[in-house]
């Protein structure tokens, strides 16, 4: 309702011109500056509750921290929530909450031609397995050198059930062959190149009832929060939905510590008939 519905700029879609790991430093920079430290390939193995402090295990090394905020996606937060000191209970019970939500995979098929296939940026295609076609050399010539000729295409299937069980160049043929019906001139292209990356584990899958097991970013732990595109957003699961889930995760946090700041953005307003309908 709110990104279809609610205005014609609510649907704005944005794609971005940077690899996303150049958006991430962003964020790595703004917590620098604030003293932080980010540390990058570093696994979080446990946590243990303590009376004014939680520590998070990893490598062997332990570290004590105010407050933690565990943004992992939902398959990995069952080995991090604490079994000592008592939450054993409370872990079981929130592990087979989560437990309840379903993964749903998405498939990325990168494609190099010799030639451009379309003068097309983006494009979404419909009525076919294949769903999404990113030109990744106009959206971000700077992965490709100036000097190379041809194009890099990147498609993209959501809830690409259909494809585990397929094999890389049943995948890759399936989808030349859906692409020239787009985009005819890929019958006399030649593909220089083909990469298939199956993602089983993508997001969670947001099945009839699914809403019901996403938990709050409180936890019975007054000291650990939850984020994550699975926590209870009320959005799917989206890049929008996993930056409302830090803001919730934020807010709460803040509460917890009797402050009254506020995070999340307020939505748009509702444009033209969907006035009438109160949102
Ligand atoms: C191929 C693909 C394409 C997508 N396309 C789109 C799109 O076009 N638009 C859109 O809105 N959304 C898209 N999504 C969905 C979007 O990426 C997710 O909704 C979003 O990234 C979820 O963010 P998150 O912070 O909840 O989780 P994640 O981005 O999954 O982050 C969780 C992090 O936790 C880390 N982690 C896991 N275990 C541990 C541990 N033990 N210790 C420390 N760290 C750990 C992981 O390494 C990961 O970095 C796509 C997803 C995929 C896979």
């Amino acid at each position: 309702r709110e990104s279809f519905l609610k205005s014609p700029g609510a649907g704005r879609m944005g794609v971005p011109t940077v690899p996303l790991s150049d958006l991430y430093s962003y964020a790595i920079a703004y917590i620098e500056r604030r003293d932080g430290k980010v540390h990058l390939r570093t696994s979080v193995e446990g946590a243990i509750v303590e009376p004014n402090s939680v520590v998070l295990q990893s490598g062997g090394a332990a570290e004590r921290f105010d407050f933690v905020v565990l943004a992992v996606p939902h398959n990995a937060l069952g080995k991090l929530l604490p079994s000592q000191n008592g939450s054993g209970g409370a872990s079981a019970q929130l592990q087979a909450q989560v437990a309840r939500l379903e993964s749903s995979p998405i498939t990325g098929i990168h494609l190099w031609f010799d030639r451009e296939i379309t003068e097309l940026p983006h494009a979404v295609l419909l009525d076919r397995t294949i769903q999404w076609m990113f030109q990744k050399s106009r959206l971000q010539p700077q992965r490709q050198g100036a000097e190379q000729a041809g194009s890099y295409v990147e498609l993209v299937v959501s809830s690409s059930k259909s494809l585990v069980a397929m094999g890389r160049k049943e995948i890759v043929d399936l989808a030349l062959s859906e692409l020239a019906e787009f985009f005819p001139v890929v019958r006399e292209a030649k593909l220089l190149k083909a990469t298939v990356v199956k993602e089983v584990h993508a997001t969670y899958s947001a099945l009839p009832g699914s809403d019901s097991y996403r938990p709050e970013s409180r936890t019975p732990w007054p000291r650990i929060f939850l984020a994550g595109d699975w926590t209870a957003t009320g959005w799917p699961a989206t890049m929008e939905g996993a930056v409302r889930s830090g803001y919730g995760a934020a807010q709460a946090l803040a509460e917890s510590n009797g402050r009254s700041d506020k995070f999340l953005v307020s939505d748009l307003p509702a444009e033209g008939l969907m006035r009438l309908f109160g949102t």
